[in-house]
């Protein structure tokens, strides 16, 4: 199917939900991502800060771009005048950054926690104690250039999927846990990114307000990337 088709179709599946679709384009041209935009799409995602950077520079500027990989310090500065959501931050090292970065940029700079959901040492994010610890601590609260929209987490690379839905329920939960103990007044405190191509249908089930589509919109991928 032709990535017009597999856009209409995947929002047929999402209906009237509030579920966003991000359109992960890494690794793919920018004639795919023009392809997506045409049909109507304008939210897009990358992994890489430079692949971003570039992707933005040469495509038109009513996209919105979200960072949903990993994210070092000394990059922050390249995203800061036009991204739209970082969906990784995982210390407060990294958005102290991302506030500085903001403030020179005179924007707000909206931000998901990355919570770890899965028993794999290998992956990014905040364990809950840590993102508590995050949210109390005066370094955060002093922060006014950036500001918490929800959760992100990945699930295990697994094809049990018990094991999948016990993980996004498990960010679900934390969600709930945040947003009475920290958010209860906040609306902007809303997003849930859980799924991706191989489990969106049960991350929809399980609560997830953004999910994150690469090979299902675009094909598979010929490169390998984290
Ligand atoms: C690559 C990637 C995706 C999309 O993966 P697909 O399986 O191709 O849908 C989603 N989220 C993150 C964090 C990714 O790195």
């Amino acid at each position: 199917m032709s990535i017009t088709a597999n856009i209409s179709a995947i929002k047929k599946e999402i209906g009237t939900s509030n579920v966003k679709l991000i359109a992960v384009s890494k690794t793919k041209p920018v004639e795919s991502i023009l392809e997506a935009y045409e049909a109507g799409h304008r939210l897009f995602g990358e992994n890489m800060v430079q692949e971003l950077v570039e992707k933005h520079e040469k495509l038109p500027k009513d996209i919105e771009w979200h960072l949903i990989g990993h994210l070092q310090t000394n990059k922050v500065k390249y995203l800061a005048p036009f991204i739209n959501l970082i969906h990784s931050v995982d210390s407060l090292k990294l958005i102290q950054e991302i506030n500085k970065q903001a403030l020179k940029n005179n924007r707000v700079i909206d931000c998901l926690l990355q919570l770890e959901i899965t028993d794999e040492e290998t992956k990014f994010g905040m364990d809950m104690a840590e993102a508590i610890e995050f949210l109390r601590s005066n370094e955060f609260q002093e922060l006014k250039n950036i500001r918490i929209c929800g959760v992100m987490g990945i699930a295990t690379l697994t094809d049990n999927p018990e094991m999948t839905a016990e993980e996004f329920y498990e960010l679900k939960t934390f969600f709930n846990g945040l947003k009475d103990t920290f958010f209860r007044k906040d609306p902007a405190f809303k997003e849930i990114s859980m799924g991706m191509s191989g489990d969106y249908k049960l991350a929809i089930e399980k609560g997830s307000t953004l999910i994150r589509l690469g090979s299902t919109i675009f094909g598979v991928r010929q490169t390998k990337t984290k």
